[in-house]
């Protein structure tokens, strides 16, 4: 774990190498409260977290906001309402959120979980909202549609340009489109480029400048996934092995299937159905996978 510090009031808490569940958070900090956006995987790292916000931000309020309901983000909800924080999330999400925790036990083994019972929030973030943290002002973008998943959240530092994207941005992990939508992520990505900034944090991966070439390679990603799919001569085995090759750079090369059983479900105008994607992901990894978290 390192603590980056991206500006006076911002930083970035990130999880190397950033893998299955491995993701980043961060935090700002306002005169009168500390915004945190997102949350960690288990009880522990959660704690952690936030105590690493107390170390810096000392007993103000903590209001968190969760970019998308995957665990990994969202998992530490309940940790941030029990300190005496808040959460809010978009109505999606809170929504997900809720039904869970979702642990996924047939494709993931992980024995570290601890009490990540969700809380039920209530605030939901439902438009374009500007957050004002005493002499700091953070603005809450929810992303139209679904994207990485129904529900994404951006979250923006216009004070120092700073872009907390959540998982619609991995950098040297492939990313993930099992709970969303290729060619919504497409236009969210877009969405990120209209917005003024000098950094973006991924979900996952180090701190990136604006424009990058990894978020570039991202869009170029997404848009095979969807050209290969559409071909006439399209064989998944053959286009996940080309991805392979393609994007060895990229850890968790497993998501490579999943991800085209999405682009596949979106080109007939349908969602993929999750067993399959597990299944598609867990034939590339012979089994469950083992989480050490
Ligand atoms: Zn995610």
């Amino acid at each position: 774990m390192t603590v980056q510090i991206l500006s006076p009031r911002t930083r970035a808490y990130l999880q190397q190498p950033g893998g299955w569940f491995l993701n980043n958070a961060g935090w700002v900090l306002g005169e009168q409260r500390v915004l945190l956006v997102d949350t960690l995987a288990t009880e522990a790292r959660s704690r952690r977290l936030l105590d690493a916000v107390r170390a810096d931000a000392g007993d103000k309020p903590v209001l968190a906001v969760l970019t998308h309901a995957h665990g990994d983000h969202a998992n530490g909800a309940r940790l941030v309402v029990e300190q005496g924080g808040a959460v809010r999330a978009t109505p999606h999400t809170a929504a997900t959120v809720h039904s869970g925790p979702h642990t996924y036990p047939m494709a993931f083994q992980c024995s570290t979980w601890g009490d990540i019972t969700p809380p039920h929030i209530t605030d939901t973030i439902t438009a374009r909202e500007e957050v004002d943290l005493g002499g700091m002002r953070v603005q809450l973008l929810p992303v139209e549609g679904v994207a990485h998943t129904d529900g994404d959240l951006i979250v923006v530092v216009p004070e120092d340009g700073t872009v907390f994207a959540g998982d619609l941005v991995f950098a040297g992990v492939t990313p993930l489109a099992m709970s969303g939508s290729v060619s919504g992520w497409l236009a969210a990505l877009d969405q990120i480029a209209a917005i003024e900034h000098t950094r973006l944090v991924p979900g996952h991966g180090p701190v990136l400048p604006a424009h990058s070439e990894e978020v570039a390679e991202l869009g170029g990603y997404l848009r095979w996934l969807l050209d290969t799919a559409a071909d006439p001569g399209y064989d998944r085995s053959a286009a996940i092995a080309e991805a392979g090759r393609r994007w060895a750079h990229w850890s968790e090369g497993e998501r490579h299937g999943a991800n085209l059983v999405v682009a596949e479900a979106e080109l007939r105008g349908q969602r993929a159905e999750l067993a399959e994607v597990a299944t598609v992901m867990l034939a590339a990894t012979g089994g469950p996978i083992a989480l050490d978290l």
